[in-house]
């Protein structure tokens, strides 16, 4: 689509767009910010949550509470920092009361992810919890129980991506057994960012379209679209999930960098084969 510095520039356009977005009148009245993202803005590796919750809106930053901080953990014990990764939300508004995201805020917020998830590229992308694992895989009524640890590959927007999804670090929290189901998760990962990328569609070849002539009179609608519209939810599974396996990783401890807004490179990035 360009290279990671012109994706990167057009990533903070977005945001720009984003922040002052009020397309939800109630999460725009009762923000302090918009949450946008964080990481590196040419990760492989790409985590998608639900919302921003107080701690987040206060900060203007993703998973800075403690499922932030199990998060940190999950990484560090595979070897990465928040640097190495980027990390959004479905909603980028708390909603109040950290209720759950409503459908039309869903619907609203939709084409900002879709479009980090265009311009940052990466090959996997761990969906956090069932908000983003509906969302991303186009099937509401299959949740993250059945889901949770099941790679496929999957066409979103005009990009294919392995899709990765796993338990909400706020659910494992409380609940050891979730928490053992994602640490084994997660420690998936190398695998799958080892793995070569998906093979991406071919990109359909723009018509050139014939100058009008002076005299022509303009056509009020047009009837063909200069460039095909790239569907936005994906249609249909490119690969069905994989038989679940977990394995085990080594623990590796570092201290974590905390990443501030979008940063292009990183300390430590993951392989990254294209
Ligand atoms: N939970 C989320 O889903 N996202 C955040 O940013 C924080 C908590």
């Amino acid at each position: 689509m360009g290279t990671a510095e012109e994706r990167r520039e057009e990533l903070k356009a977005v945001w720009q767009q984003a922040r002052d977005c009020t397309k939800c009148p109630q999460l725009a009245a009762t923000r302090q910010t918009v949450v946008f993202g964080s990481g590196n803005a040419d990760a492989d590796l790409m985590f998608v949550g639900e919302a921003p919750g107080a701690n987040e809106d206060r900060q203007g930053l993703p998973f800075v509470g403690q499922a932030g901080r199990l998060l940190d953990t999950l990484l560090e014990e595979i070897g990465l920092t928040r640097g190495d990764v980027f990390v959004a939300n479905v909603l980028k508004c708390r909603p109040p009361g950290n209720r759950d995201p409503l459908p039309q805020e869903i619907d609203a917020c939709q084409d900002y992810l879709f479009r980090q998830l265009e311009l940052i590229e990466p090959r996997v992308v761990c969906t956090l919890g069932n908000f983003s694992t509906k969302l991303l895989r186009g099937d509401p009524a299959t949740g993250i129980t059945r889901l949770h640890g099941c790679e496929e590959i999957r066409r979103i927007g005009p990009r294919r991506v392995r899709l990765y999804p796993i338990y909400h670090p706020a659910a494992a929290l409380y609940t050891p057994k979730m928490l053992d189901a994602l640490r084994a998760d997660f420690a998936r990962l190398p695998e799958l960012l080892a793995l070569d990328p998906p093979e991406q569609p071919v990109q359909e070849p723009q018509p050139v379209v014939p100058e009008q002539s002076v005299q022509e009179p303009q056509p009020v609608v047009p009837e063909q679209s200069v460039q095909e519209p790239q569907p936005v939810v994906p249609e249909q599974p490119v690969q069905e999930p994989q038989p679940c396996r977990s394995a085990w990783w080594p623990r590796t401890w570092r201290p974590s960098a905390s990443p501030s807004g979008l940063s292009s490179d990183s300390s430590e990035p993951p392989a990254r084969r294209r």
